[in-house]
């Protein structure tokens, strides 16, 4: 008891704001509410798209986003609630277990912390629902890297639930609106996860799935996962291709937004058509999409292009126009394309002066951590004169990257 009086003569100084309500913490709801029903699996499937976002609203690019490896906690300004602060850890810690996911306990203020509780005073900006907000930043990888949970405590309390859903926040989900959840606007007083949060928060760190992964992709393969939480045979998901509305809704969605120049959305087009994710497999179809995302001068499309142009897959073989991609997204330091021309040129290459060329971006591709780089640029190193050798090592040394397109620097930092 003497304890607790203690921490509240500490949230006394913040009480005159209206501030905290710690009646509320104490009697905090139970973290799952079993009495809302499980949604529909369609539901389900369209609730999960919100994982991966809606492309280019918000300025997302649209690709799942995740942890991947461990969570690392601190507290900012704990002294301006205590008791408030002490309830974050341990709600994080039992949502992350659901997913998986370990979370390991810093020091206060610790600089290493890559989830952070801050307390204020005012509301926020963030995906805040007024008492508390989440801050959420991914690397291009999708892996997740820095969540700041920030704490209103001049709002009129009932942290509980805001934390809860800050958190699903913190943990890559977005608002599924049409169901129960807690991340539903229209479940404003939900203070509790419900069935579909576990099933969202499982099947959004299932091993099937990987940060980065595109939006069709991913809901192709969450219909299995869904399927499994929801007792449906898996077997039934493809003999009857369950999702099937939602898939096409999505995937009309995303070519009227490729269609009013959405950049990323023509990519993910590309993607899906090309591997057959979610629609089928349609080489030329997704070559085309491709090339409106690369003529916009977005990089990862160009290499796709160039890659399908060198190899006649989707398009007619036609080397020039191979190379003109490659080099366009080389040059903007694309180590897939440096890759590519390099391996093109030295298949191509009679004669040392272009085989130098080959060994220039087959360095810069290893440099630029290109996982075949070192073998590749090993192998043309071998077949370059020596003096050759050199020239290439001091041109990859001096070579400086084209200017970033404005669309490369939006999907390099999501
Ligand atoms: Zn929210």
């Amino acid at each position: 008891m003497r304890g607790k009086s203690r921490r509240l003569a500490a949230l006394a100084v913040l009480a005159w704001l209206g501030a905290c309500d710690a009646a509320r913490l104490a009697e905090a709801p139970p973290l799952i509410d079993e009495r809302h029903a499980v949604a529909p699996f369609d539901d389900l499937l369209f609730a999960f798209d919100w994982v991966t976002g809606r492309i280019e609203q918000g300025g997302r690019t649209g690709v799942l986003a995740r942890w991947e490896g461990p969570i690392r906690f601190t507290v900012r300004d704990r002294i301006a609630s205590p008791s408030i602060a002490a309830s974050v850890l341990p709600e994080l810690k039992r949502i992350a277990a659901i997913a998986n996911v370990e979370v390991v306990e810093l020091k206060d203020e610790d600089p290493g912390a890559n989830f952070v509780v801050a307390m204020t005073s005012s509301s926020m900006g963030g995906t805040g629902t007024g008492n508390c907000a989440a801050r959420v930043a991914a690397e291009a990888s999708g892996r997740l890297r820095l969540v700041t949970l920030e704490i209103n405590l001049a709002s009129r309390g009932g942290f509980t639930g805001c934390i809860r859903h800050e958190i699903l926040h913190g943990l890559g989900l977005g608002h599924p609106h049409a169901i129960p959840s807690i991340l539903s606007y229209q479940f404003p007083d939900l203070a509790s996860l419900t069935r579909n949060d576990v099933i969202l928060l499982k099947s959004l760190y299932d091993p099937v799935l990987r940060p980065g992964f595109y939006r069709l992709a991913t809901l192709d393969r969450a219909r299995n996962l869904i399927a499994r939480q929801t007792g449906v045979n898996e077997a039934e998901v493809t003999r009857r291709d369950l999702g099937r509305p939602v898939l096409d809704r999505i995937r009309r969605e995303m070519t009227e937004e490729a269609e009013k120049g959405g950049v990323f959305a023509a990519h993910q087009l590309g993607n899906a058509y090309f591997f057959g994710h979610a629609v089928a497999v349609d080489h030329a179809q997704g070559v085309a999409w491709w090339k409106r995302a690369a003529d916009a001068g977005f990089s990862e499309a160009a290499w796709r292009v160039a890659r399908s142009y060198l190899r006649g897959l989707g398009v007619p073989v036609d080397l020039d126009a191979g190379r003109r991609y490659a080099t366009e997204a080389a040059r903007r330091d694309h180590q897939g394309a440096q890759f590519e021309l390099a391996e093109w040129l030295a298949a191509e290459s009679k004669d040392p002066e272009s085989l130098g060329e080959a060994l220039v971006w087959a360095i810069l591709a290893e440099r630029g951590g290109h996982p075949e780089g070192a073998r590749l640029r090993g192998e043309i190193a071998r077949r370059v004169p020596e003096a050759r050798r050199r020239e290439a090592e001091a041109s990859a040394a001096a070579w400086r990257p084209a200017p970033r397109t404005a669309i490369d620097a939006a999907w390099r930092s999501p």
